[in-house]
């Protein structure tokens, strides 16, 4: 419960951290979005991340997100992963990258089980081993431990506690490919900041691989440069596989507020990966996902994100997620499925075929 310093409205979906309502959020001009800037640095100050992006003409440039850091020698980009050693830029690349992963028996908990290979049998028998749930096969989840954004809701906040502590090469990685795994799943965090290790893992597990189906698949914000997007959306393409983006908010200040960053290269990655979707449309290479972070992302939110998603093209599956509190909104009650159903209501009436929501056993 918390009052927002603007209009004075008092909600227990008012989180405290941000002290503002949506709507004051969303009306916001550039005065009041600088203190939302601050807020976030003082929620990076405790991991030891860079408050925001660095910049300073002296730096060398990273380009493989949004945040296009220029880091100076000795510092890290805004991820904490990538970093200037005498002039090179270290992390996240195949022979080093802060990553864990485990073996996820299929079917498994994944935000795209109800359309994609592993879980549901699409594209059989070419891109899945059986016609419905791959039972006796796994996942190879693999969890990349930073992340380009800075959300303050996040649900895997402990990775900021573990970058770096300890890395793995791309081959290591490879190697944990077993005859059971028919995916591999790369997220975190976000694999964004450590693509090369990533990419070059899938291509050394697909080499090793090469008779049989092993599909690449992605969950991501979305904020990388529109040129790794494209060698993401190669792998999955051609190995069965799919991206999934998390589509956070649609509105540019809502999405600032929750996450530090902005959503415009998302958006532009977003709709450059739905015009690929001809190339393989089964089992759908491309899935969306929107948290539904009560008080901030409401049906008119969800309305707006599938409304972009719809006018790109109406099929692309839709899943819908409950929150609960983690990280810096511990404070706010977890979705309701008034909530969840009205979102759900929104995106259909946006024009989407595909709609669900996902873990309806965090609804309240
Ligand atoms: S990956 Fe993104 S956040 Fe990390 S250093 Fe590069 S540009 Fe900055
Ligand atoms: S990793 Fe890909 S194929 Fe496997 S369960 Fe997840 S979305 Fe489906
Ligand atoms: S994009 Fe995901 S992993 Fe990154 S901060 Fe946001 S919720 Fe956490
Ligand atoms: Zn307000």
């Amino acid at each position: 419960m918390a009052a927002c310093k603007k209009c004075g409205r008092v909600s227990k979906e008012i989180a405290t951290v941000l002290s503002f309502c949506a709507e004051c959020i969303r009306g916001a001009d550039g005065k009041f979005l600088a203190g939302l800037e601050a807020i976030h640095a003082r929620s990076r100050q405790e991991f030891n991340l860079p408050a925001s992006p660095p910049s300073g003409p002296a730096g060398v440039q990273c380009r493989l997100c949004r945040n296009e850091c220029r880091i100076p020698v000795g510092g890290r980009g805004y991820c904490g992963v990538r970093r200037n050693e005498n002039g090179h830029l270290k992390g996240g690349t195949a022979g080093e990258a802060a990553v864990s992963w485990y073996s996820d028996p299929l079917p498994t908990n994944c935000v795209a089980d109800w359309v994609c290979a592993g879980g549901s049998g699409a594209g059989y028998p070419k891109w899945a081993y059986r016609p419905g749930p791959e039972q006796g096969y796994a996942n190879l989840a693999v969890f990349y431990q930073a992340c380009t954004f800075n959300c303050l809701f996040c649900q895997n906040w402990h990775y900021r506690e573990h970058s770096m502590k300890k890395t793995h090469t791309a081959a290591e990685l490879a190697e944990a490919v077993t005859a059971q795994t028919s995916c591999i799943c790369f997220f975190g965090g976000d694999p964004t900041c450590q693509l090369p290790h990533a990419l070059a893992a899938s291509r050394l597990a697909r080499k090793q691989n090469a008779r049989r189906i092993l599909r690449i698949c992605w969950e991501t914000n979305g904020s990388m440069s529109p040129e790794l997007l494209d060698e993401m959306m190669d792998l999955s393409i051609e190995s069965g596989g799919c991206i999934k983006f998390d589509l956070k908010a649609m509105d540019a200040n809502i999405h600032y507020a929750l996450c530090g960053v902005d959503n415009r290269r998302t958006l532009e990655n977003f709709a450059a990966a739905a015009g690929r979707i001809p190339e393989r449309p089964q089992p759908p290479p491309l899935v969306a996902s929107t948290l539904l972070v009560p008080g901030y992302i409401d049906a008119r939110e969800v309305e707006a994100i599938a409304s972009f998603i719809a006018k790109l093209n109406p099929d692309i599956p839709y899943a819908l997620l409950g929150f609960h509190g983690d990280f810096l909104m511990t404070d706010l009650p977890p979705t309701s499925w008034k909530q969840a159903e009205s979102c759900l209501e929104a995106a259909k009436s946006a024009g989407l075929k595909r709609v669900r929501i996902g873990n309806i056993n965090i609804l309240r």
